[in-house]
């Protein structure tokens, strides 16, 4: 994967910053404020390895935005975590948030090691430290700063998060919600693990439902045929790409790390992570072309592109080239500040990071929700609603002489299950945000979805401040 020194991702996210301020009028002390991370933690902690050796691990958490309260963001476990980086996605989480309106300050964790190569033992350990290590100085709590999955974490490492937080703090009666991604058994919410991949499908589905915006790029409406490119198949990509094959669309290629499989004809994505599973690798894989330098899949014709991996993997090196005609950033900040200019300036449309990936926060917020409510949605009312409409349809039958078919019956009979209310909740946050993004674009009259994104959330929080009477 592209890899470059000089980058700083928080750089560049302030530069988006800039960009979208051309078009607002915003107190410059305001704007600095804004741009600004809160708090940044930075810490060290020894591990002993299972061979009596001893490695010195670098965690980070950051908080860019106190603006509102807690702070949330995940946790990444990756050998190219480092300070930039992680002020970087947790000032994506603060617009993020805002953006879609999820009333929490932005905020990421990193810790500098490779998961692979240690096993569950030594992740645990290191898991349990990097919490005490929050909790020791107040960076960790239901009102404080919630943490989550991210890149080379998932909902085990919320259990050890949780496990050690309760710990430390017997008394708290709203201790589950200091971490969001939980399993459910541990109190996590139905829907969470493929809420990222699900928002990613729904914000693509809409945007490919516009028809004047297709017709500007030579496309017709809804996904049905459209040609998808994945980057990662890991959590992210490889739900976005099973809902997006659900809904028509045909997923021609995959890229990983280590190699990427091309089939024109469309690849079967579970039966593509299958085969990932068992061979950490998709060599051998028969039913495709595989390809070893995986980057260059991203250079391929197709309509959609989703870099679901990392950030920095379109750059000005080989943004010239991509031939995609839609790239949903599934990933947080894959394309580069210099390369999105490139893309624009071809005509590709860029659906951003901060609205298309939001699906993993927002169920994350109903999470934590639950957790404080301490009921699961849906538990009081279900059967009660199941009762008024039962007796509805019976009431329509009786008036009518005429009857419902079962399925009609059990479709309007059917009281909401948590599920259901979590995936109406990402339906209604991802829908209303693509189209008041788009909208904003188009009344700002600018070429980027992503600057429009921008203008939505920092208007937002600027009124935040404004209204605690801390700026004019
Ligand atoms: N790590 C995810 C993100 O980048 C989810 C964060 C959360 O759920 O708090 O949006």
């Amino acid at each position: 994967m592209a890899h470059n020194e000089e980058y700083s991702l928080f750089e560049d996210v302030c530069s988006f910053v800039d960009d979208a301020a051309q078009h607002m009028e915003l107190h410059p002390g305001l704007l600095d404020q804004i741009k600004q991370c809160n708090s940044i933690y930075k810490f060290h902690f020894p591990i002993r390895m299972e061979d009596g050796s001893y490695q010195v691990v670098k965690g980070y958490r950051v908080q860019h935005s106190h603006h509102k309260l807690p702070t949330k963001g995940g946790i990444r476990f990756s050998e190219m975590v480092n300070e930039q980086e992680v002020m970087g996605l947790s000032a994506l989480m603060t617009y993020k948030c805002a953006m879609v309106n999820i009333p929490f300050g932005g905020a990421k964790g990193g810790v500098n090691i490779d998961p692979l190569k240690h096993n569950t033992r030594q992740l645990e350990k290191i898991t349990r430290r990097y919490t005490s290590e929050l909790i020791k100085k107040k960076f960790i709590g239901p009102a404080i700063d919630v943490p989550a999955p991210d890149y080379g974490t998932g909902a085990r490492e919320m259990a050890w998060i949780v496990d050690t937080y309760e710990a430390f703090n017997p008394e708290a009666i709203n201790a589950k919600a200091c971490v969001t991604g939980k399993p459910l058994s541990q109190h996590g919410i139905e829907g969470r693990t493929e809420a990222t991949g699900m928002g990613v499908y729904i914000g693509i589905r809409e945007a490919v439902s516009v028809e004047e915006d297709m017709k500007e790029l030579g496309l017709t409406t809804g996904l049905k045929d459209k040609k998808i490119i994945i980057q990662g198949l890991g959590n992210v990509g490889f739900y976005s790409a099973k809902y997006l094959t659900e809904a028509g669309a045909k997923v021609i290629g995959v890229a990983e790390w280590n190699g990427g499989i091309w089939n024109e004809d469309g690849i079967d994505i579970e039966d593509l992570k299958k085969y990932q599973v068992e061979n950490k690798t998709f060599k051998g894989y028969g039913k495709g072309k595989f390809v070893e330098n995986s980057i260059d899949l991203l250079e391929n014709t197709c309509d959609v592109l989703v870099p679901a991996a990392l950030e920095n993997q379109i750059t000005s090196e080989n943004a010239p080239r991509i031939q995609a005609k839609i790239i949903g950033e599934a990933a947080n900040g894959p394309i580069t500040k210099e390369a999105e200019k490139i893309l624009l300036e071809k005509g590709i449309m860029v659906i951003p990071d901060m609205y298309l990936n939001a699906g993993g926060v927002t169920v994350s917020y109903f999470e934590w929700l639950k957790n404080l409510s301490r009921v699961s949605f849906g538990k009081l009312e279900k059967r009660y609603d199941m009762e008024k409409y039962k007796f509805l349809v019976d009431s329509i039958e009786n008036a009518t002489g005429d009857a419902f078919n079962q399925e009609q019956r059990d479709a309007i009979i059917k009281g909401a299950s948590e599920r259901d209310l979590v995936i109406s909740g990402l339906e209604e946050t991802m829908v209303t945000a693509y189209h008041d993004m788009n909208q904003k674009r188009k009344d700002k009259k600018i070429k980027s979805l992503r600057t429009a994104a921008f203008i939505l959330a920092i208007d937002r929080i600027a009124v935040s401040y404004t209204d605690m009477g801390i700026f004019p």
